[in-house]
């Protein structure tokens, strides 16, 4: 039977999402909960009816699954940030390790898969070093800054994110205070109008260095002396720099910069090696996983010390500082030109001279350069974005034939793909290890290790 609007129902979730939604069927028909957790016994309110499933709305629980927990965030089932808070974490670890399983078997065609055990977290929690916070006005017309509701771009006012570190509120509190006294209006996306688009905060846990940039439609911002006087009374505060983004998107930052107060960068390091920080350059968002990403990625990598090594999508070469201790020589490539010249002087930073970074597209430069120099690589490491690997850079590896290729990936489907492309290539998939660098979210990092079948 079909179901409409506003229906209740009664169901049993069975099942999970990819998305992290509950799955109940009522009649068969299949029904996505947010907020529910296999094992819920619950009242749904139907808000979707499609043919043959419905997205539902968690109106009861009427028997709670042993996998539920009380969510810690007073606004987490607003909020578009977290999507598994309700689920205890060890039942998070399960779904996640599931999801990349399913997608590996699925998508890449691997069967019978041999994984190694999730690596989570001690305490999931205050585990981000990184925020971006859109800034804009309540029904009331109040300025507020928090995070997007799920699927829409209403701000949910955040007051102490469990995700995030507890001075971000101390910095939001400054920047609305000073909005407000400067009679600054927050953008808004319907009109164009407005200067204060988002805040970005970066912390660097090791060192307390704190980052801040305002993202803003303008080139400056009414008392510019002031905001920085107050920011700089926060303990730690480092760097305080405008983000120019003047169009109408959904991206959050643009492309130019100035610097308002400190440094163009903060320091923060991982494991023994020290990295500069700049605002527009990409770093992992939860330290302490990092480290643990970063050494299985330098163990699966198996060097011994007279190795080449290609880091693609390096970013600030992180990962390619870490392969450098152990490399011959390494070679990073990235398509931002900041997190180029930090990567630079991050190599510079830690005396390591073998190392060398080109800016452009993966798939441009590695093809370039193999052609030019024709040069051996032992090892690639690759670490693209959501959207995987372009194929020319899969044909190009192919084409050099690396012994080891080493993929780190935030989007499993896409690392299903890509491994799928290079496996029917010569390549034998040797070890999978998801690492939870995003607990109480949908998302979740793997690491995969490949080698050459006649090496
Ligand atoms: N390995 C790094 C960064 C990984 S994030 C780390 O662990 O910190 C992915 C990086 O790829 C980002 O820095 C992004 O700017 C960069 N990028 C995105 N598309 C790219 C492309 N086509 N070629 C090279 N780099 C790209």
């Amino acid at each position: 039977m079909e179901y409409r609007k506003n229906d209740l129902v009664t169901i049993r979730i069975e099942d999970c999402s990819t998305e992290g939604q509950g799955i109940g069927k009522a009649d068969g028909y299949a029904v996505f909960v947010k907020d529910t957790v296999i094992g819920d016994l619950a009242e749904v309110r139907i808000v979707k009816a499609k043919k043959n499933y419905a997205y539902g709305r968690l109106e009861k629980i009427l028997e709670g699954s042993p996998w539920r927990q009380e969510p810690v965030c007073p606004v987490a089932r607003q909020c578009g940030g977290c999507q598994l808070q309700s689920m205890k974490y060890e039942e998070q670890l399960r779904f996640k390790e599931k999801k990349v399983r399913d997608h590996l078997e699925r998508i890449g065609g691997f069967a019978n898969l041999q994984m190694e055990p999730v690596i989570g977290m001690d305490t999931p929690y205050h585990y981000r070093n990184k925020a971006q916070f859109p800034v804009g006005r309540d029904r009331d017309g109040r300025l507020v800054a928090g995070f997007y509701a799920g699927r829409t771009h209403t701000i949910i006012k955040t007051d102490n994110c469990a995700l995030g570190v507890s001075v971000n509120q101390d910095i939001l509190n400054r920047v609305l205070a000073h909005m407000e006294a400067f009679s600054i209006d927050p953008y808004d996306e319907r009109t164009g109008h407005g200067l204060i688009r988002h805040v970005l905060i970066r912390t660097a846990f090791s060192t307390g260095e704190i980052l801040v940039c305002l993202v803003v439609n303008g080139n400056r911002v009414p008392g510019e002396k002031e905001l920085t006087a107050s920011l700089r009374e926060i303990p730690g505060m480092t760097s305080i720099s405008l983000n120019v983004n003047r169009k109408n998107t959904n991206v959050i930052l643009g492309d130019q910069l100035r610097i308002l107060w400190g440094n163009p960068y903060i320091v923060d390091s991982i494991g023994d090696i020290k990295y500069q920080i700049s605002p527009l350059s990409f770093f992992q968002v939860n330290p302490l996983q990092t480290v643990q990403l970063y050494r299985k990625a330098l163990s699966y990598a198996g060097l011994k010390g007279g190795e080449t090594v290609w880091d693609l999508y390096c970013g600030i070469g992180t990962i390619s500082l870490f392969m450098a201790q152990k490399a011959r020589k390494v070679l990073g490539v990235e398509i931002i030109d900041a997190a180029v010249e930090n990567a630079r002087s991050n190599a510079a930073l830690n005396g390591f001279s073998n190392a060398e970074f080109f800016v452009g597209k993966s798939e441009d430069v590695l093809p370039e350069q193999y052609e030019k120099t024709g040069e051996y690589a032992d090892v690639i490491v690759v670490d693209p974005p959501r959207k995987g690997c372009d194929e020319t850079l899969l044909s190009t590896i192919i084409r050099m034939q690396p012994e080891r290729v080493v993929y780190v990936s935030c989007d499993s489907a896409t690392l299903a793909r890509d491994l799928k492309y290079l496996c029917e290539r010569g390549y034998e998939l040797k070890k999978v290890c998801p690492v939870d660098m995003f607990p109480q979210t949908v998302h979740i990092e793997t690491i995969v290790l490949l080698q050459r079948l006649n090496s």
